[in-house]
């Protein structure tokens, strides 16, 4: 490979100086973490599915005018997008009651919420990024008011979106994560969705047996890791069996 220049290496994914100014590479790893890093492991193959997954989620959402990074798929594992000043937030959109809201606040397991719950979590590793209130936000100027409108109608849009496509394929989308930049055109500034959508940020259960579908048989300890994110690529189609498994021998 090439030499380039690595600008970021996160837990999931690096990032590469772009062939364009303003662009970068975004390339999928195979490590998987959790319970911010104190958990590691490999999960071979899963940086392949996720940047199919991802690619085939923005693309959607590019259909339906919903402004974000991804340009397009390099190869099996990278992905050329738009660079962008990153919004130091994480957007948790949730429809059924699990993880850290079952925790926090003592609601029932798998109760369907009466109407999408959106939550600010800060972006900093060091403070275990904690829950943040649109307060907080505006008065410590990680987003401006208009800005941080703009991320809510877009988040509800997404999240209307992305759960009636997953249940289409038979998926329940019970919670995610977005994150959001900043591009700049001379003085304009908009919001476009960044990062990736793929089962590392997405509770994806079975619509009939409520199998995990995500990263939660990583958290959890649940096995089949692999094979959970495989069927989510198969069910949106992305990738067949076959056409992985030479992705696979030829990449690993
Ligand atoms: P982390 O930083 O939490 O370990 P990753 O390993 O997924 O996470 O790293 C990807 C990093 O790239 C994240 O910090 C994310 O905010 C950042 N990022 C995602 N999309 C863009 C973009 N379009 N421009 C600049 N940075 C981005
Ligand atoms: N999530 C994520 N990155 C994080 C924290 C959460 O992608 O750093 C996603 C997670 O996969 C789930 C949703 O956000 O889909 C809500 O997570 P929750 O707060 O319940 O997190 P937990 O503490 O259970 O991981």
């Amino acid at each position: 490979m090439k030499s380039r220049k690595k600008i970021y290496e996160g837990k999931a994914k690096i990032l590469y100086k772009g062939p364009e100014p303003n662009t970068l590479i975004q390339y999928f790893k195979d490590d998987a973490t959790a319970f911010n890093n104190k958990k590691k492991a490999q999960i071979p193959g899963k940086g392949v599915l996720n940047n199919f997954i991802s690619e085939l989620l923005m693309t959607r959402l590019k259909d339906i005018n919903i402004p974000n990074h991804f340009v397009k798929r390099i190869n099996m594992r990278e992905q050329l997008i738009r660079k962008l000043e990153i919004i130091p937030i994480e957007i948790v959109v949730r429809n059924i009651a699990t993880g850290s809201l079952v925790k926090r606040l003592g609601i029932k397991e798998g109760k369907v919420l009466s109407r999408p719950i959106i939550e600010f979590y800060l972006k900093n590793d060091k403070l275990d990024d904690p829950i943040i209130s649109e307060e907080h936000i505006i008065a410590f100027e990680w987003a401006l008011p208009n800005e941080l409108e703009e991320i809510i109608s877009l988040s509800y849009r997404i999240n209307d979106f992305l759960t009636g496509y997953f249940f289409s394929l038979n998926i329940r989308l019970v919670d995610f994560k977005l994150e959001y930049g900043r591009l700049w055109k001379n003085d304009e500034v908009s919001i476009i969705l960044a990062d990736e959508i793929s089962p590392d940020n997405c509770r994806l259960w079975d619509l009939k047996t409520n199998k995990k579908l995500d990263k939660d048989r990583f958290r959890q300890d649940l096995g089949e890791v692999d094979k959970a994110y495989k069927e989510v690529a198969y069910r949106l189609g992305v990738l067949s069996e076959s056409e992985f498994k030479k992705v696979i021998k030829s990449d690993l």
